[in-house]
């Protein structure tokens, strides 16, 4: 395990165990008697249908922990308790979670029931955001807070207040200095007193890749000079009471404390000039940018790592926060924060399976290296080869090989060598370098995956995640590979892995040979940004779903809810075609055949009921490779 780093970026959730296999304990800690959870066990549960109680569905699947979720959300809210109470800080934290890093229903219920006893709230960026927001947070803590962040239009800005009428504690936060004119005006229409927040563009910068949102040209938030302009409006308007919020987000995966400790000491700098100015200032809320650990390493040197704990985050937090208020006697706010990555990341595991492994140097033994049909300079070039592998000259020989080759495609492309012959010297140049150990030792093992779907931060900005088998961890690797995925693009490909290496170190497919053998990969810490970025290119859907819980079961989980991931008539259908009148089409134009074939025959692949069971499975099942499953 210590090849792939599981413990760096895994503790405390992910290890591998004495069989070699991925175990994953949910809750970040013994609780005995539950036993940590057997990744592979669950993979064969819902994956195998012939095993007892098994499901059948195919992959890719995301298994969700949501003793995970909980374990982070308690976390986060332990630390800033624990900060709190030994900084002698005088009021209490109370977080958001952003729900755009992860959208999916179950998982914002989950946040919003197992924060309910620590106020846990919801930021929302969009209309469709706020909807699901308020309606999830008419089950929460009524003193939770829905922070509407983003754009907003009449229509957002007339939700948000409505929200308050449903006694939701929402807070507009002013993206833009023309969202005040809105406000104002709506909410006094709607005859609601709204609670303002602003978001500022503060000039300390997060120089990552992730900081491009910060900085005096970032480009959310408002300037000095609009603060204080949207401080006098609200003044004339008799509405200064209700500015109570200030905002900042100076990027996510915050790489120091103590980069973070400038921004959130500006901020609080800002805060206390609110209160002078007369807004009813009562809470900081610091955005996101709480980062995880990808690749292990705890070094903040990268976009892949942040050199801080959860602890010593919000350490750094409260103590910035604190200083500033008490330098200029303000009361101590209330602490939010919008972590998204930090709570959701861990929670969920994409498992994929890799179904074949390219070889890439196939050794000439059908194919004869015919020297009769060559050139003279071909021939010497063979001879020159031939010697320099004899005397064992690897230079020269790479040397020869490289000229063979050159020559041999200029032939090709005259049209004076035929296919068969520079496939005879292709091979024969590969069985060389073979021979003298300088072959690319690297395979491609393609896998059954969509890179565009289910890991869109490395095509978009190169995000790399741990990826780790999640068996065989006990054998030792037999090569090292890169994942090329099932999409017809180049881009389809996973070249770059934690620890700055290019390839990952893999086991053997057993399967390229005898029937049986599997080969599954997971991608780990995938939980934030993945799925709600995920495309459809090339027409793969998202992935299967499970749900899994610690249990007293014989395997010591129980999967709790499953769902089959999209169909091919699912992602049609979102392309606005429609599945029901293509499968129409396609029946319609096999009966004509039919009718001619008949003439001729006929012909039973083409028979009515094969045609229609064949087309209704085609478009029923997920567009990624089916896998016969293991007995
Ligand atoms: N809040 C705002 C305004 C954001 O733009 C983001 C994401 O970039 C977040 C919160 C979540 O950040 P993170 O995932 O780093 O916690």
């Amino acid at each position: 395990s210590s090849l792939y780093r599981i413990d760096g970026w895994g503790a405390p959730y992910f290890a591998a165990n004495t069989s070699g296999n991925i175990s994953v304990r949910p809750h970040g800690s013994n609780t005995l008697p539950h036993q940590d959870i057997d990744l592979m066990k669950v993979v064969k549960k819902v994956t195998d249908p012939k095993i007892s109680g098994g499901l059948g569905l195919q992959l890719p699947l995301i298994v969700r922990f949501p003793d995970v979720l909980k374990n982070r959300l308690e976390c986060l809210q332990s630390s800033f308790d624990y900060a709190i109470q030994s900084q002698g800080y005088g009021s209490h934290y109370q977080g958001v979670y952003p729900v755009k890093c992860n959208q999916d229903r179950f998982i914002i219920e989950d946040i919003v029931e197992f924060g309910s006893s620590f106020r846990f709230g919801l930021e929302a960026g969009s209309k469709p955001e706020i909807l699901l927001a308020m309606s999830c947070l008419c089950k929460g803590n009524p003193e939770a807070f829905l922070v509407c962040n983003g754009f907003k239009d009449s229509e957002y800005i007339s939700l948000a207040l409505f929200g308050r009428k449903l006694e939701l504690n929402t807070v507009i936060v002013l993206e833009q200095e023309e969202e005040l004119d809105l406000v104002i005006d709506l909410s006094q229409k709607m005859n609601v007193r709204p609670v303002i927040g602003l978001r500022a563009k503060l000039r300390t910068k997060h120089s990552g890749h992730f900081g491009s949102t910060s900085g005096e040209k970032g480009k959310f938030g408002l300037t000095t000079i609009q603060i204080v302009r949207v401080v006098r409006k609200l003044s004339q308007v008799g509405m200064l009471d209700c500015l109570q919020l200030l905002h900042f987000h100076i990027g996510s995966q915050i790489p120091s404390t103590a980069l973070l400790s400038d921004g959130v000491a500006e901020a609080a700098q800002l805060y206390c000039e609110l209160v002078r100015l007369g807004a009813h200032m009562k809470v900081i809320d610091i955005g996101g940018g709480l980062g995880i650990d990808y690749d292990g390493s705890k070094s903040g040197e990268s976009d892949l790592s942040v050199a801080y704990s959860l602890e010593e985050y919000a350490a750094a937090v409260v103590a910035s926060v604190r200083f500033v208020c008490d330098q200029k006697s303000v009361k101590h706010p209330v602490i939010c924060s919008e972590s998204g990555r930090a709570i959701v990341s861990h929670h969920s595991v994409l498992i994929f399976e890799a179904v074949s492994a390219g070889q890439q140097h196939e050794t000439p033994t059908d194919l004869k290296f015919m020297l009769e049909g060559y050139s003279e300079e071909v021939r010497n070039d063979y001879e020159n080869l031939y010697g320099a592998a004899m005397r064992g000259d690897r230079e020269s020989c790479l040397l020869y090989v490289d000229q063979l080759k050159q020559r041999c495609v200029e032939g090709f492309k005259e049209g004076s060598l035929s296919i068969e012959q520079l496939a005879g010297v292709d091979g024969l140049c590969e069985w060389v370098i073979k021979a003298i150990g300088a072959s690319d030792p690297v395979l491609t093992y393609h896998v059954n995956l969509s890179v565009f779907t289910s890991v869109p931060d490395f095509w978009g900005i190169e995000q790399l995640f741990p990826i780790v088998p999640i068996h065989k961890l006990d054998q030792r690797p037999v090569a090292r590979g890169i994942l090329s995925d099932l999409t017809c693009d180049s881009d389809g490909k996973i070249n770059k892995f934690i620890g700055g290496e290019s390839s990952l170190p893999l086991h053997e497919l057993d399967n390229n040979g005898c029937s049986g053998g599997r080969y599954y990969l997971g991608m780990f810490l995938g939980g934030a940004y993945e799925e709600a970025l995920g495309g459809v290119h090339n027409l793969f859907g998202g992935p299967s779903v499970v749900r899994v819980l610690q249990s007293d079961g014989p395997h010591g989980f129980a999967v709790t809810r499953a769902v089959m991931g999209q169909s091919s008539a699912d992602v049609l259908r979102a392309m606005q075609h429609e599945p029901e009148l293509m499968f129409q089409t396609l029946k319609h134009r096999a009966e004509e055949q039919r009718n001619n074939n008949n003439k001729a025959g006929g012909d039973k692949a083409n028979d009515k009921l094969v045609v229609a069971s064949c087309l209704a499975r085609s478009f029923n099942n997920m567009p990624y490779l089916s896998m016969e499953t293991s007995t």
